[in-house]
């Protein structure tokens, strides 16, 4: 077995204090040996990016420990480096001297740092822009301005957060081919690559093992060998295969309907949050699948299909399963008849399906009680924020808030009136005995 170079043991990150603790991540074990390249997968929020930052000693875990190399982690790992999403550089300098201030600050003297930065910009594909600047430049190509300035500080250990996930498709892809021919052959001093995606073919493409991760609380739930050569097909059935179990690994199993609703805000145990989704997309969904033989669809052929990603297939096959629209098992969503009446209903007809499953869901149990029980049956937003406030980060509340009030005003369970900034129940939703 390989050299461990990193390891996390029973890593927590605990977000606020006092009833906003939140906790972000939640005993995290992991291993990471020299030579691999792993991917961390797992949705939006998930603590993706606070385990990379806690990783390379950006910020401290609430509790357990950071190993490297058999050296505890308390300060930034001087072994490991990020490349973001999108690269910080600096405008005001050209190509050329970005890539040369990462050597600076490592005491490389000039010129030697000039041949440096000229030799790493040669190796991901820039040769001939040292002397432009940054604006002057395409997002694949200062994505990779940023890939040199990383490999610059020469890291035994590559982080990279979403780095192909601001790029256009096409630079995207070419990018990935890069920096799987650089680490594939070798050239660069990195011993382990850990990137973090939401992607789940990009991990598939790249990764030699996926660590998933599922949200609330942010955790590994399960881990997928990928033992395929490189290159890796996407067409071939090898790597459909796997994709499919990785989609099965992520969508989970549908539970059993006190679970799948989770608790309303302020009480205690497992809070859902409301999947970003709109309802169109929702109602595209269900009329896919309800076109297939016996209602029942592979989630990776339908974001084929539908052209989306594979984030958005899942938020939207979340929100089926909370609304009791599909159920999913092994990697496939089937609809339940409740949601082949939505997908075959009128307009009319699918706006009272949706109202009378939302009054369902604990979250709007709360907020329609709330709104019951207030003067005029009015609350401003940011009362109502306030409270979620409790439970959720502020963005996350405020997000929370925004997606209940879209659902909400579809079914016309409430009203939102943007100049005074008010949620109010509908008329008919008034005479609703609480
Ligand atoms: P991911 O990268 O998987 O999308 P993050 O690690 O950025 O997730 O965030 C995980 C959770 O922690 C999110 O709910 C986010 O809002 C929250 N979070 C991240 N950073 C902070 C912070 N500094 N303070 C409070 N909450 C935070
Ligand atoms: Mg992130």
């Amino acid at each position: 077995m390989a050299n461990t170079l990193l390891e996390l043991r029973n890593v927590s990150m605990v977000y606020g204090r006092g009833a906003r603790r939140f906790t972000a991540v939640q005993s995290v074990n992991l291993q990471l040996r020299e030579g691999e390249f792993v991917a961390l997968l797992g949705p939006a929020g998930c603590g993706k990016s606070t385990l990379l930052r806690i990783i390379t000693g950006l910020a401290r875990p609430t509790y357990g420990l950071v190993i490297y190399r058999d050296n505890l982690i308390t300060d930034v790992n001087p072994y490991a480096t990020i490349v973001f999403q999108t690269f910080a550089l600096f405008p005001w300098l050209t190509v050329q001297q970005n890539v040369e201030l990462a050597l600076k600050a490592r005491g490389v003297p000039y010129p030697e740092r000039a041949q440096r930065a000229e030799a790493l910009l040669d190796k991901v594909g820039l040769d001939g822009f040292e002397n432009a600047y940054p604006r002057e430049l395409s997002g694949g190509m200062r994505q990779k301005v940023g890939f040199a300035r990383a490999m610059a500080v020469e890291p035994e250990l590559l982080c990279l957060d979403e780095p192909f996930s601001s790029l256009d498709v096409l630079s995207a892809e070419a990018l990935r081919g890069e920096l799987l021919e650089l680490w594939l052959a070798g050239d660069i001093p990195t011993k382990a690559i850990l990137m973090v995606t939401h992607n789940i073919e990009e991990a598939v493409l790249l990764a030699d093992r996926i660590i998933v991760m599922d949200k609330q609380p942010g955790r590994v739930v399960a881990e997928v060998t990928i033992d395929l050569p490189h290159p890796r097909q996407r067409k071939s059935p090898e790597f459909i295969a796997r994709v499919d179990q990785v989609y099965a690994t992520l969508a989970g199993q549908t539970e059993p309907e006190p679970i799948e609703l989770g608790v309303a805000p302020g009480e205690p145990g497992r809070k859902r949050t409301l999947p970003d989704i709109t309802l169109g997309d929702l109602a595209g969904l269900l009329e896919t699948v309800a076109a297939e033989p016996d209602d029942r669809a592979d989630l990776y052929h339908l974001v084929e299909e539908l052209k989306v990603d594979s984030d958005h297939i899942l938020r939207l096959t979340e929100a089926a399963e909370m609304l009791g629209f599909a159920t999913v098992s092994q990697g496939d969503i089937v609809l339940t008849p409740l949601g082949e009446t939505f997908a075959d209903g009128s307009i009319q007809l699918r706006k009272q399906l949706f109202a009378t499953r939302l009054r369902r869901l604990p979250f709007f149990r709360w907020l329609l009680s709330l709104l019951q029980s207030a003067e005029r049956h009015r609350l401003r937003w940011e009362v109502i924020q306030a409270a979620l406030e409790l439970d959720f980060p502020p963005a996350e509340a405020e997000k929370q808030l925004e997606i209940a009030v879209r659902w909400g005003r579809y079914a016309e369970l409430f009203g939102y009136d943007d100049d005074s900034e008010m949620l109010y129940l509908e008329e008919e939703e008034e005479k609703v005995a609480v």
